[in-house]
């Protein structure tokens, strides 16, 4: 069993260290290493207009397919590189990666209206990405309003300065959305300070949309707030034709979901929705 030592050379975890925290060493090792290694890549999931079908956007889907341990999903590996740090790195490489598909597909003749890229609250933490995000708009040539970031409510709480941040993202013409909205807790007044264009109902209450009363009412009123803070409301999570039909009646016109499409390769978007 191979000893991992700090840089002083002393072991770093203690020789009681269980299986699953020699587990977790092994694939931060691996994870460190997976951008350089191409192991790292997007998934895009078309988002759409529920009447007319019509593709609105995009939502990039990191994944990382590690060639032993095989395809693990973001919930596995997101976690451990906010641990890490590694976070900064990857989510560089996302949103640069992202913002370039854009430019790749447009070439190619498929237009896509917006990507949306997800954001963790510790990309928060080193101080504005503002810059970070300008340089890859001018190094890609993606217009600005193509893009739009997605936080979850507990970043726009918990973080100290995410509200200067996300105003310093609005000022250069990127788009915001609150993703997994009403599973957070949000304040209403700083929602309205927000330079916000877009609520995500979290999939959860779509997903007995039909049967719950409690999730019903849930979504009906993230829609009407929406409507009345003249915000878009996209539901995520829409699997089944009666959910969308259900959103369409209450007023929810913009939906993401497996009924639509599961997120797919890059070169997939273009087999499915090139004229
Ligand atoms: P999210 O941002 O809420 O993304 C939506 C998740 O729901 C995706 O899971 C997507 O594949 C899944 N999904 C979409 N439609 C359906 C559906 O109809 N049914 C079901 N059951 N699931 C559906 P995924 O790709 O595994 O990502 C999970 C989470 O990992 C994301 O949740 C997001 O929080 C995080 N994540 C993914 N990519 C990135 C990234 O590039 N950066 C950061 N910071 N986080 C990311
Ligand atoms: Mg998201
Ligand atoms: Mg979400
Ligand atoms: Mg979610």
């Amino acid at each position: 069993q191979a000893k991992a030592r700090g840089r002083n050379g002393f072991s770093f975890y203690a020789p009681s260290m269980t299986g699953e925290g020699v587990e977790r060493l092994r694939l931060e090792t691996f994870l460190r290493r997976s951008i350089e290694k191409e192991e790292i890549f997007l998934n895009y999931q078309p988002q759409v207009e529920i009447d007319t079908g019509r593709l609105v956007g995009v939502e990039a889907l990191v994944r990382w397919n590690h060639p032993e341990l095989g395809l693990i999903p973001p919930i596995r590996f997101i976690p451990l590189a906010e641990d890490t740090g590694f976070i900064n790195q990857l989510g560089k490489w996302v949103l640069h990666e992202a913002c370039r598909q854009m430019v790749r597909w447009q070439e190619a003749g498929l237009h896509v209206p917006k990507i949306a890229v997800n954001l963790s609250a510790k990309q928060f933490e080193r101080g504005s990405i503002v810059n970070m995000v300008a340089d890859i708009l001018h190094d890609t040539g993606l217009e600005p309003e193509r893009l739009q970031l997605e936080v979850t409510e507990s970043v726009i709480m918990n973080t100290g300065d995410a509200m200067v941040f996300i105003n310093d993202l609005h000022s250069i013409g990127v788009a915001l959305a609150i993703d997994d909205f009403g599973t957070g807790y949000s304040s209403l007044a700083y929602l309205k300070q927000l330079p916000v264009q877009t609520l995500k109902i979290d999939r959860s209450f779509i997903k007995d949309i039909s049967t719950d009363v409690n999730d019903e009412a849930i979504a009906i009123a993230i829609i009407q707030l929406g409507k009345s803070m003249n915000l878009s409301v996209i539901a995520e999570g829409v699997e089944t034709e009666e959910q969308a039909a259900f959103l369409l009646r209450h007023g929810c016109n913009l939906a993401q979901g497996y009924f639509y499409s599961r997120p797919l390769a890059a070169d997939d978007m273009l087999s499915r929705w090139q004229k």
